[in-house]
């Protein structure tokens, strides 16, 4: 497989631009809020991301609901405005592409393609994410195993586009105590087996508030090159997964500790 370390064994390095990267020896650390709610809402995160020191922000605008009722996101328009707002701060976007013929109109504001964990095997969408020359990050499928993932990403390499991160978002299993089971396991082999940078969601990962930054840890000292999570100004009112997700002094914190917990590795 092209994204085997077999075929390739320096690690790969993906250059977002203006001396952003995601990348082995690196500690990418990408912050924001399920979803993209208001102007106002883009306005505090980005703050928060300056005032941290993060470079990189989360957040949907095309949101893959259980339920057809729920929020299902801001869409395009969301999109150009956060890209108004977070490209003067420096800000590069991570967003979710659901189907193909959205590739096409992001292209201008994302620097990050998110494919997320029930799209993760979504082939047709990853062949055309493959002729795409920005980066893709792909999650790891709610049932999905590592061979799967790696095939996933597989697709994208083979088809032209190596700015590829893999994922690990947690998977289902038989326990309900937490939303998924964050395979941390995941960790070592995927950087074992592959070139590709690795990255932790510990927010879907547990899904509980207050355990989110352990796992955060645990992924940081799992050899992790990055860490993905949830954060919103008030959690509590926020229109998704507000119950995984951090206050602004909770994230904060988290990524200091995500900082010096790198460090010692
Ligand atoms: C998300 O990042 O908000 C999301 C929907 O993630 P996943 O695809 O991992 O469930
Ligand atoms: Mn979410």
């Amino acid at each position: 497989k092209l994204v085997s370390k077999k075929w390739k064994a320096k690690p790969t390095s993906v250059d977002l631009g203006d001396g952003v990267f995601i990348k082995d020896g690196e500690m990418a650390i990408i912050t924001g809020p399920c979803s993209i709610e208001s102007e106002e809402q883009i306005r505090k995160v980005v703050a928060h991301c300056v005032e941290n020191g993060m470079t990189m922000m989360r957040g949907g605008v095309f949101k893959p609901r259980t339920s057809p009722y729920a929020f299902r996101g801001m869409g395009i328009e969301g999109l150009e405005l956060w890209h108004s707002i977070a490209a003067p701060a420096g800000i590069k976007i991570v967003t979710e592409v659901m189907q193909p013929s959205q590739i096409e109109a992001m292209y201008p504001y994302v620097d990050i393609y998110q494919v997320g964990a029930r799209n993760s095997q979504n082939f047709n969408l990853l062949d055309e994410l493959g002729k795409v020359d920005k980066a893709v990050m792909i999650k790891r499928g709610i049932s999905g195993t590592i061979e799967e993932l790696l095939q996933s990403a597989e697709y994208v390499f083979a088809g032209g586009n190596e700015k590829l991160i893999l994922c690990e978002r947690g998977i289902r299993t038989y326990e309900r105590a937490s939303r998924n089971t964050l395979d941390l396991n995941a960790i070592p082999i995927l950087k074992a087996k592959s070139h590709l940078p690795v990255i932790v969601d510990p927010s879907h990962g547990i899904g509980i508030r207050a355990y989110v930054p352990q796992m955060a840890l645990a992924g940081v000292m799992s050899g992790a090159d990055g860490i993905i999570y949830e954060s919103h100004e008030v959690p509590e009112k926020a229109y998704s997964d507000g119950q995984q997700t951090l206050d602004f002094a909770q994230s904060a914190r988290l990524a200091s500790w995500i900082r010096e917990s790198f460090a010692m590795r």
